[in-house]
C-alpha cells in the first residue's frame, strides 16, 4: 500500500502539471470508487484545480467551486498522467478529461479497495476535525507527538499504523522507524522515556524525508503519477528482510504477528524492557 513517501511523491509529480487545469470532462467507467454524499459528479465539469496537497495517505485536490477530491489509493490504487490517446490500461476506472482534453488524469486499481470521495470544502473540514484523521506523521512537532503518545497504553506498532491517531505511516515505515529508534515493536509508550520518545519522533522524521528523496519504496505495483517506481526499498533496514542478519547487530531478523500485521524487527536491538 503506499504509504506518507509514496503519497508526496505522488503529490509531487501532479502538482506541477494539474494546477490551473480545467475539468472538461470525466468518465465513471466503475461507480464504486467514486464515494460522494452531496455533489452529483457532473458539478466537477468546469471546475479548476487550484492546490493539491496530502494529508497522511489522502491525496486532496481542491477545485474552484468550493468542493474537492479526498483520493485514497489503499491496496493498489493509481494516479496516472496521460496524453490523450495513450493506451487505457485494464483496471482504469475513472478518467478526468483535463486541458481540452489534451492530458487525462487516469485512475486505475486492480484491487478495487481505494476510491475518490467527492465533498465540500465543509465536509472535508469536518472529517479533519472530527478525528478520523489524525495529524500528518511528516508535520507533527515533537511536543505534540509526545503529548499524543503520553495519553497510549496500546502497542507501539499498533498504534503508529492507526491513521486516526497518526497520519500517514504503514507497515513498511512503522517497522523500519522503530528498528532505527530501537524500540520493540510490542512495546508501549508507557515504558518509554522522553528521550526514547524524541528519538522515535526524530527517526521518523528522517526515514520520511529520505524515503521522499528516493520517491517512496516500490513494493508490490507502485508507481508515480509519471509511471516511475521509488528506490527506497534498497534502504529498507528490516521489512521484508526476515531471516536475514540485521544491518547494524548482525543478529537474524524476526517476523512476527502484531495485531494481525506481519511486523519484522531485530531482537538484539529492539528489545522488550524486563518486567519486575
Ligand atoms: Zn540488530
Amino acid at each position: 500500500m503506499p504509504e506518507l513517501p509514496e503519497v508526496e511523491t505522488i503529490v509531487r509529480s501532479l502538482k506541477p502539471r494539474l494546477l490551473q487545469k480545467k475539468i472538461g470532462g470525466l468518465d465513471i467507467l466503475l461507480p464504486k470508487i467514486i464515494h460522494t454524499e452531496n455533489i452529483k459528479p457532473n458539478y466537477l465539469i468546469g471546475q479548476t484545480i487550484i492546490n493539491i496537497s496530502r494529508l497522511g495517505k489522502n491525496i486532496v485536490m481542491e477545485l474552484s467551486e468550493k468542493c474537492c477530491l479526498r483520493i485514497h489509493l489503499k491496496m493498489t490504487g493509481q494516479l496516472l498522467l496521460n496524453l490523450h490517446g495513450d493506451t487505457i490500461l485494464k483496471h482504469t476506472h475513472v478518467i478526468f478529461y483535463l486541458d481540452k482534453g489534451r492530458l487525462e488524469l487516469r485512475y486505475r486499481d486492480i484491487r478495487q479497495f481505494g476510491y475518490i470521495q467527492i465533498l465540500t470544502l465543509n465536509e472535508w473540514d469536518f472529517q479533519r476535525k472530527n478525528n478520523s484523521l489524525g495529524p500528518d506523521a511528516l508535520e507533527i512537532s515533537f511536543p505534540a507527538f509526545l503529548a499524543k503518545l503520553r495519553t497510549q497504553k496500546r502497542k507501539l506498532k499498533s498504534l503508529l499504523l492507526d491513521q486516526s491517531f497518526l497520519s500517514g505511516l504503514g507497515n513498511i515505515y512503522v517497522d523500519e522507524i522503530l528498528h532505527q529508534a530501537h524500540i520493540h515493536p510490542e512495546n508501549s509508550p508507557q515504558n518509554l522515556s522522553t528521550r526514547q520518545i524524541r528519538r522515535l519522533h526524530e527517526k521518523m522524521g528522517n526515514i520520511l524525508q529520505a524515503a521522499i528523496q528516493l520517491k517512496g519504496s516500490s513494493v508490490r505495483n507502485y508507481i508515480d503519477a509519471s509511471g516511475e517506481q521509488g528506490r527506497y526499498q534498497t534502504e529498507h533496514q528490516v521489512y521484508g528482510r526476515a531471516g536475514l542478519p540485521c544491518r547494524q547487530c548482525g543478529t537474524h531478523l524476526k517476523k512476527i504477528r502484531v495485531s494481525g500485521r506481519g511486523t519484522c524487527f531485530c531482537p538484539y536491538c529492539q528489545r522488550l524492557p524486563i518486567k519486575g
